[in-house]
């Protein structure tokens, strides 16, 4: 996807500051951090929705849930994190490249 500014991060044409990375998934703070710990996971494969949810991509973020945990934990959510994925318009999705939130290092409100 060109016009798709995770795809750019990914392929290192938009800087971004990653914490983890392999040939999968690539995990890197958001930009505008809603807690004191924001990441933003995503994978290495152009999709926007759950809804578009086929083997392959399953296995994708099958793969970067398992990663998760450990990622969290050494980036500053040995107390606990909260996951959320936005899904549309309602939700508020602005980027339209399928990712997880990864927000801690702090008591997370509502
Ligand atoms: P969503 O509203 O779920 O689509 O979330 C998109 C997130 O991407 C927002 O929290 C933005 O702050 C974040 N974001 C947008 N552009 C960048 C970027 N270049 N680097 C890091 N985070 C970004
Ligand atoms: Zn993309």
């Amino acid at each position: 996807m060109t016009d798709c500014i995770f795809c750019k991060i990914i392929k290192g044409e938009i800087s971004s500051a990653k914490v983890y990375e392999d040939d999968k998934m690539l995990v890197f703070k958001d930009i505008e951090p809603k807690a004191k710990v924001h990441l933003l996971a995503i994978g290495k494969q152009h999709f926007k929705l759950l809804s578009e949810m086929d083997g392959e991509r399953a296995e994708l973020v099958k793969y970067m849930l398992m990663k998760i945990p450990r990622i969290a934990e050494e980036n500053g959510c040995k107390n606990g994190y909260r996951l959320v994925i936005n899904q549309g318009d309602d939700a508020g999705q602005t980027v339209f490249h399928l990712h997880i939130h990864i927000l801690g290092g702090q008591q997370l409100g509502w």
